[in-house]
């Protein structure tokens, strides 16, 4: 029995529609296991820049920093576009991350095997399944480092710093470790060691880090031969640890393989015991947003890794999980995961409202 308080930032597009998927899922959870979720519904994004002038209020995040787990629909749209890059929707998102400390991305890819035929790699290699967990760092490198404009030997240039200290390499190392030892122990740690420093004191700290975690076995890729082991031999990745720049491109590679964006979920955490922020990957679809067309499964996944990660609630994140197979094994879809190549007599095509419900039939059937 648990008491819970969830911060839920609705955002905009699909993002309300996907976040009402996530209450009634938490609602349905709480109720089969006994735990109240108590939500506060704050503003972000381009909902937030039109009540406040602001894309992230200071209420919303004293709200997340005051919660036990921050949900995150989504944020951004066209009618955002023309503001400049500090006033847009997106500015948000990397608010919440540094002031929740959130130094750490994961981002499960998983080929569900009803889906096995939206995974477009040869069918030998889909058939032996994707469960791949990729840790991200999230507030260093390239995307924080120092950057800018300057007149060069060969005329005006841009430049862009890659830099890690140890402290910030140890402490997304430890993570997944970590992560890695509650799974098969197997630990892929990806760089360019052969090129860059920054990353020869990544590979370093990863080694003598890894002497505390003697039952993990840690390997070291370069990033451009990752790319392609990715897409070879999917099924021998387990855990991957990497920068903030490299986790950007390999998850997204690694998402394409696993079917979907309206299927991948992500949680961001920062130091144990301060609230985790959960998101699907996607944006908010601004194409398909008011249609109940909308994929609710990357975000009911990303409630499911909240149960687990901030709230200790494997149980209740198993139980969200295996409703979700269920489902799709109940040949289940919404239009971004049809399969063409698949009989349309074996398959249900649901909305965003119907897919939840389906899943909230299993789920409270237990
Ligand atoms: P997007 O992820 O919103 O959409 C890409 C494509 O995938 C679209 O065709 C969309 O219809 C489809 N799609 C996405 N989610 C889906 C779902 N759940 N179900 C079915 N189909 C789905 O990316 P975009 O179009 O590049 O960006 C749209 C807006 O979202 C932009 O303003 C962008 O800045 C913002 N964005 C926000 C986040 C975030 O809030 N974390 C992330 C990425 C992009």
């Amino acid at each position: 029995m648990g008491d819970f308080k969830i911060a839920l930032i609705p955002g905009d597009g699909i993002g309300p529609e996907v976040s009402n998927a996530v209450r009634q899922i938490l609602d349905v959870t709480g109720s089969r296991f006994g735990h109240n979720f108590h939500y506060d519904e704050l503003l972000a994004g381009g909902i937030a820049i039109d009540a406040t002038g602001q894309p992230l209020p200071e209420a919303t995040l004293a709200g997340c920093q005051k919660s036990d787990a921050v949900f995150l629909g989504a944020v951004g749209g066209p009618q955002w576009d023309h503001l400049p890059g500090d006033s847009r929707p997106e500015k948000a998102l990397l608010g919440l991350r540094s002031g929740l400390g959130l130094y750490g991305n994961l981002r499960p890819a998983i080929l569900y095997q009803p889906l096995s035929g939206a995974c477009p790699l040869h069918p030998a290699i889909a058939e032996k399944g994707i469960d791949i967990l990729f840790v991200r760092e999230l507030t260093g490198g390239m995307y924080f480092g120092d950057n800018g404009r300057r007149e060069g030997k060969l005329g005006p240039e841009a430049y862009d710093t890659e830099a890690y200290s140890v402290l910030e390499v140890e402490r997304i190392g430890r993570m997944a470790f970590e992560l890695a030892a509650q799974r098969k122990n197997k630990l892929t740690s990806v760089d360019k060691a052969n090129v860059l420093e920054s990353s020869r004191l990544w590979r370093e700290t990863m080694i003598r880090i890894s002497k505390d975690y003697p039952g993990v076995a840690l390997d070291h890729l370069y990033v451009d031969n990752a790319s392609m082991q990715l897409i070879a031999r999917p099924d021998d990745f387990d855990v991957v640890v990497t920068t903030n720049m490299f986790g950007d491109i390999l998850s997204d590679e690694a998402a394409m393989i696993t079917g979907s964006i309206g299927m991948l979920p992500s949680a961001s955490l920062g130091a144990p015991g301060s609230p985790g922020m959960y998101e699907p990957i996607h944006g908010s679809a601004p194409d398909i947003a008011g249609q109940d067309i909308a994929n609710p499964l990357a975000s009911i996944l990303s409630a499911a890794m909240m149960l687990r990660l901030s709230l200790n609630l494997p149980k209740e994140a198993a139980a969200v999980e295996s409703a979700v197979t269920h489902v799709l094994a109940d040949g289940y879809r919404t239009r971004d995961i049809m399969d063409k190549r698949q009989a349309e007599s074996d398959l249900t095509c649901a909305g965003t409202q119907e897919m939840t419900r389906q899943v909230i039939e299993r789920l409270s059937q237990g």
